[in-house]
C-alpha cells in the first residue's frame, strides 16, 4: 500500500496547485492513503503558514474533499506543527485531526531551512548547530505532543555536515522518539535539496530500525510536481534496512499496514 501523509497547500502561502489537483495527481501515482498536513498556524513566522482564522476552511476544506473522493483514495487530515517553546498553541495541539506532525525547523529563533537565513551557518559552529538540533528533537519527542517525526535530520539540508559521527550526534533524539511511540516518517522533500538525500539518511534510518521505530511516508509536496516525488527510492530505502510494515493515522490512532 502506497502512503504518502506530508502535503501541504497553498494556505501556508508558499505552496502552489489546488487540493483536488493534488489529490488527482495521488490517484495517478497508485496513492492509497493521501494525507494533508498544513504547515499548523503559530504566533511567529506567520506568513509561512495557515493562518488560526483560516484554519477551520482548511480543515473543511480537506473533510469536504475526503467525502468527495471516498470511492477513489482514503484522505487524512492533519498538520505539521513546529517543535518551538513557548509558541505552541492548544487551538492546534488539541484539533480534531487524524494525525501531528512534529517538525524542528526553528533554533531559537533561527530558521535554519530558510535559504534567507543561510548566512547564519558561517557564524555558527556546525557539530553544536547539529546538537541544538537534536536536542530539540529529543525534547520534542519527550513532549508526547505529535505522532510523527517530521524530516528526522533537516538539518543537513544544506550540507553542512559534522565532524562528530552523526549516528552519536542522534542517538539521544532516537531513543527518546523509540520511548514516545512516534512514527518516523521517510521524507522525500530531501532529494530537492543541496544535501540529494531522503530523511532520514540510511545510517540513521539503520539506527531508528535497530531501536524498533515504525515509519511513515511523505513526499512533503508544495507543488503539483512534488506529490510523490522519490518515492520509489523511499520504498526502497526502507526495504533495504529491513521495514516491511508502515504507520498510517485515523483519529491519532496508528494503523500498520504492508507497504
Ligand atoms: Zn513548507
Ligand atoms: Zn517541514
Amino acid at each position: 500500500m502506497k502512503i504518502d501523509l506530508h502535503n501541504h497547500t497553498t494556505r501556508c502561502n508558499h505552496a502552489t496547485g489546488t487540493i483536488d489537483q493534488y489529490i488527482e495527481r495521488a490517484i495517478d501515482l497508485g496513492i492509497e492513503v493521501y494525507g494533508f498536513s498544513e504547515h499548523a498556524p503559530m504566533d511567529f513566522d506567520e506568513g509561512y503558514r495557515v493562518s488560526f482564522e483560516d484554519m477551520g476552511d482548511y480543515e473543511a476544506d480537506v473533510l469536504a474533499a475526503r467525502e468527495r473522493y471516498r470511492d477513489r483514495l482514503d484522505i487524512r487530515l492533519g498538520y505539521e506543527v513546529d517543535w518551538f517553546p513557548g509558541h505552541m498553541d492548544d487551538r492546534v495541539l488539541n484539533a480534531d485531526v487524524d494525525f501531528l506532525i512534529g517538525s524542528v525547523h526553528f533554533l531559537e529563533k533561527w530558521g535554519f531551512d530558510n535559504p534567507e537565513f543561510i548566512g547564519e551557518w558561517e557564524a555558527r559552529d556546525i557539530d553544536t548547530v547539529w546538537r541544538d538540533y537534536f536536542a530539540a528533537v529529543e525534547a520534542m519527542a519527550e513532549s508526547g505532543l505529535f505522532d510523527i517525526v517530521g524530516h528526522l535530520d533537516l538539518i543537513k539540508l544544506f550540507k553542512h555536515l559534522p565532524a562528530t559521527d552523526i549516528r552519536t550526534l542522534a542517538h539521544p533524539a532516537l531513543e527518546a522518539i523509540a520511548r514516545s511511540d512516534m512514527v518516523l516518517e521517510i521524507n522525500t522533500a530531501g532529494l530537492r535539496k543541496p544535501v540529494a538525500e531522503l530523511y532520514p539518511s540510511r545510517t540513521l534510518l539503520e539506527e531508528a530500525f535497530a531501536l524498533g521505530i515504525p515509519i511513515t511516508f511523505g513526499s512533503d509536496a508544495h507543488t503539483l510536481e512534488q506529490v510523490g516525488a522519490g518515492y520509489d527510492q523511499a520504498i526502497a530505502l526502507a526495504q533495504s534496512v529491513g521495514y516491511t510494515q508502515a504507520v498510517t493515522f485515523r483519529k491519532r490512532n496508528k494503523q500498520m499496514v504492508k507497504f
